[in-house]
């Protein structure tokens, strides 16, 4: 009965809305795997041979509700995220110029890899880079207004935190279709906000090397669930899940890089 009515909510929701039903399928097949006994098995995220792997989420896929759903947090994680990393491996073994090296090394110097692999590295090992990155500046319980360096320096390069806060939901609500809204640390120390498109990262040297601090995913994958088209209600709810311990954590980093 649950699994029927889940079904018919998703079919409904895929009528209305452009999300693809290859998503929706997913999460119902996802509930009818677990209702068999198959869950184990069958659930494990599929990334393929390696060399690069997926972390597992570092709270629980409900951890960020109400902010964020457990549906929307699984299918993210479990499915975007794994596909990532599949098709990075996946390019990976085809291409040996690209073994040995992280997918933050591969993003840094996209001129050095072989054309052929170019847009396939830039899409996946961005889009790995971007969401290891963003499971770990949310958490639960977190949000409010940050303390420690990265308020000092925010203060310093935005006059103060609610004026930052509208910037970064600008570069958010104004990025055309799919991409991210960044906070990041430039080779001069200074902070600025920047949106970049698809799975664009802003160390890539088109963006200026920059060092990212802190991002929000804006494809409708990260929130259509609960938000459907409203994207700047979901900006608005995300700051809530900002985890800022590890956002200084990473400002200390690129300080020292
Ligand atoms: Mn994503």
């Amino acid at each position: 009965m649950e699994t029927n009515y889940s079904r018919r909510s998703l079919l409904r929701l895929a009528a209305m809305t452009p999300l693809s039903t290859a998503v929706l399928m997913n999460a119902f097949q996802s509930r009818a795997l677990a209702m068999t006994g198959e869950a184990e098995k069958s659930l494990a995220p599929d990334t393929g041979t390696g060399p690069h792997s997926l972390a597992p989420l570092p709270y629980a896929f409900s951890a960020l509700e109400p902010f964020i759903d457990a549906q929307t947090m699984e299918i993210h994680h479990d499915r975007h995220h794994a596909a990532y990393v599949k098709n990075l491996n996946d390019i990976t073994g085809k291409t040996p110029e690209l073994k040995g090296k992280s997918a933050e090394e591969l993003i840094r110097n996209l001129a050095e890899v072989p054309e052929g692999a170019r847009m396939t590295v830039r899409n996946n090992a961005g889009g790995h880079v971007n969401h290891t990155m963003f499971w770990q500046i949310m958490a639960p319980k977190a949000g409010g207004v940050p303390s420690g360096p990265i308020a000092d320096a925010i203060k310093r390069d935005f006059d103060s935190f609610e004026k930052f806060q509208t910037s970064f939901n600008e570069a958010g609500t104004k990025r055309f279709g799919s991409g991210w809204a960044w906070l990041a640390l430039g080779k001069d120390g200074k902070l600025s906000v920047l949106s970049t498109p698809n799975q664009d990262n802003p160390m890539m040297a088109e963006y200026g090397s920059l060092y990212p601090l802190l991002g929000n995913d804006v494809w409708e994958h990260a929130y259509y669930l609960k938000y459907q088209n409203k994207r700047a209600d979901y900006l608005k709810a995300w700051w809530n899940t900002v985890n800022w311990n590890e956002v200084n954590k990473r400002l200390e980093m690129a300080q020292k890089a």
